[in-house]
């Protein structure tokens, strides 16, 4: 199986604070991989420095087998990323929004249209797409968002919690929906997360980050086997505890 991102020993300090003390995991096509962790642990960090936003101060990243902060315009198009916060433009509609991504994604007019019809359908959204997207509620902007990063169909998407702030019918339809297109489309996913259950459902591999360091790693059944857990909940309070978490 073809391994599409690569992290080796990344180091990274935001002036005295020490983000990330040497983290190394690999993603594998057709694999949706989930960080989590309590607040403050590096998730955000690590995923900016795979999308290539940020640099790491040491360590080596590789996506697509290139380095991401180095990526031209076609490489970069490859891959997609929701942030934490994940802002909208408040004076487009959502449909404008859509079109904005759309043309900065597409190599033509055709492809343009084709992801914007996408990006309607996986935003769920329907007449509220006409509504200027100032005008969201946070639920809504995130739909929005997720549709944008999904519609250009990259081969890795990087979703800082997709869920974050999302009812429990659209978090559950914002899952499947990740899952689907991942499965459909051979592509591979980073996802972060704080909700145990949700790790359970679309993941493969679960990385556990505490502290700057992953602390376990392995697939849901593994860990659950491996500390005797029923549940992924259980294996994380076993290693982060109930304070940190
Ligand atoms: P959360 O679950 O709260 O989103 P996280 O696991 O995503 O947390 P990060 O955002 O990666 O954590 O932050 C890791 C550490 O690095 C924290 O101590 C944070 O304060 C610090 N940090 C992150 N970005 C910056 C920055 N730009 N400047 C200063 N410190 C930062």
């Amino acid at each position: 199986m073809r391994v599409v991102v690569e992290v080796s020993g990344v180091r990274k300090r935001f002036g005295r604070v020490e983000a990330l003390r040497g983290v190394s995991f690999s993603v594998l096509e057709g694999e949706i991989f989930c960080l989590v962790g309590p607040n403050g642990a590096g998730k955000t960090t690590t995923l900016r420095i795979v999308a290539g936003l940020i640099r790491p101060d040491g360590g080596a990243v590789r996506v697509f087998g290139l380095d991401p902060s180095g990526m031209g315009l076609e490489d970069r198009r490859r891959l997609s990323y929701l942030p934490e916060d994940a802002g909208v433009y408040r004076n487009l509609t959502g449909l404008e929004y859509l079109e904005f991504v759309a043309s900065v994604y597409a190599r033509s007019r055709e492809e343009a249209l084709e992801m914007v019809r996408r990006g309607v359908e996986l935003s769920g959204l329907g007449e509220d797409l006409r509504r200027r997207a100032g005008g969201y509620s946070k639920g809504m902007k995130r739909r929005l968002a997720l549709a944008a990063a999904l519609m250009v169909e990259p081969e890795l998407a990087i979703l800082d919690e997709p869920t974050a702030g999302l009812d429990v019918a659209h978090a559950v339809a914002v899952r499947r929906t990740v899952r689907d297109y991942v499965r459909s489309s051979r592509a591979s996913a980073i996802v972060s997360s704080h909700n145990m259950l949700e790790v359970e459902y679309i993941c493969d591999s679960v990385a556990l980050i505490s502290g700057g360091r992953i602390v376990e790693e392995g697939t849901p059944s593994e860990l659950k086997d491996k500390h005797g857990a029923s549940n992924l909940e259980e294996v994380y309070v076993k290693l982060v505890g109930v304070e940190a978490a």
